[in-house]
């Protein structure tokens, strides 16, 4: 597989030459978020900037456009005390940065932001809802559209916590930083949820064989279903912004 470079439409790695060029063909900017939060032994802590960032960069490819570096801060959720995770309890922390940064971006006439989060605590997808609700309570000449990865209509794969929708999001953009080899062999020791739970409380405990992870069993990846699940999810994101 030739390994691609978006850093065409990565507009921090572009000087203003390039990103007037690419902004006069489409006035649109893709702003990707996620947060700095434990996904269990085989990802990496910034999973959902990482795999929001990776599906802007792809949808931009299809739809023209620039993409904003992730932010990796996000609202808490339940993972919160888990290690090395640092998530902002205060909503109007984010609120304030989004808001400044669409502020300079219509500045700059920017037709169309999308604001696409990779984390999708419920606290985040509130404080989103807010954003929306400030920014159109004023007449804007920006239009910003929100979305959430956990909301593509067109997939069958739930959206999880480092389960297996995650990882297969993330092995789709980048496979070396999935390591399901620190996981325990799933034959030797398979998942051990009550009832087929696999969102239950026992994940909290540090003894669990997927301790942190909340969803179906990431050790059944499957590659082909992956690229159907990740490419669903690029062509869901380009057709809304189209
Ligand atoms: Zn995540």
């Amino acid at each position: 597989m030739v390994k691609k470079d978006y850093g065409q439409f990565q507009i921090e790695q572009l000087n203003p030459i390039q990103i007037e060029a690419a902004l006069k063909k489409r006035s649109l900017i893709y702003l990707p978020l996620g947060a700095m939060e434990w996904h269990g032994m085989h990802l990496p802590m910034g999973l959902d900037s990482l795999t929001s960032h990776g599906v802007c960069l792809r949808a931009a490819e299809k739809t023209g456009g620039l993409v904003m570096p992730p932010l990796y801060y996000g609202m808490t959720g339940s993972i919160w005390h888990h290690p090395y995770t640092i998530l902002i309890e205060e909503e109007e922390v984010l609120l304030q940065i989004l808001m400044t940064t669409l502020q300079r971006l219509e500045t700059d006439n920017i037709e169309k932001v999308v604001i696409f989060t990779g984390h999708f605590a419920l606290k985040q997808l509130e404080m989103l809802a807010r954003l929306e609700e400030r920014w159109n309570a004023q007449k804007r000449v920006l239009d910003v559209i929100v979305m959430s990865i956990s909301e593509c209509p067109n997939v069958t794969m739930k959206a999880d916590h480092g389960a297996i929708f995650e990882t297969s999001i993330l092995a789709q953009i980048k496979p070396g930083l999935v390591r399901l080899e620190n996981l325990p062999d799933k034959d030797v020791e398979p998942a051990n949820d009550p009832e087929g739970n696999s969102m239950g409380d026992h994940r909290r405990d540090r003894n669990n064989v997927l301790f942190g992870v909340f969803g179906d069993d990431p050790r059944f990846y499957d590659k082909d279903e992956a690229e159907t699940l990740f490419d669903t999810i690029v062509e869901w994101v380009a057709e809304i912004v189209e």
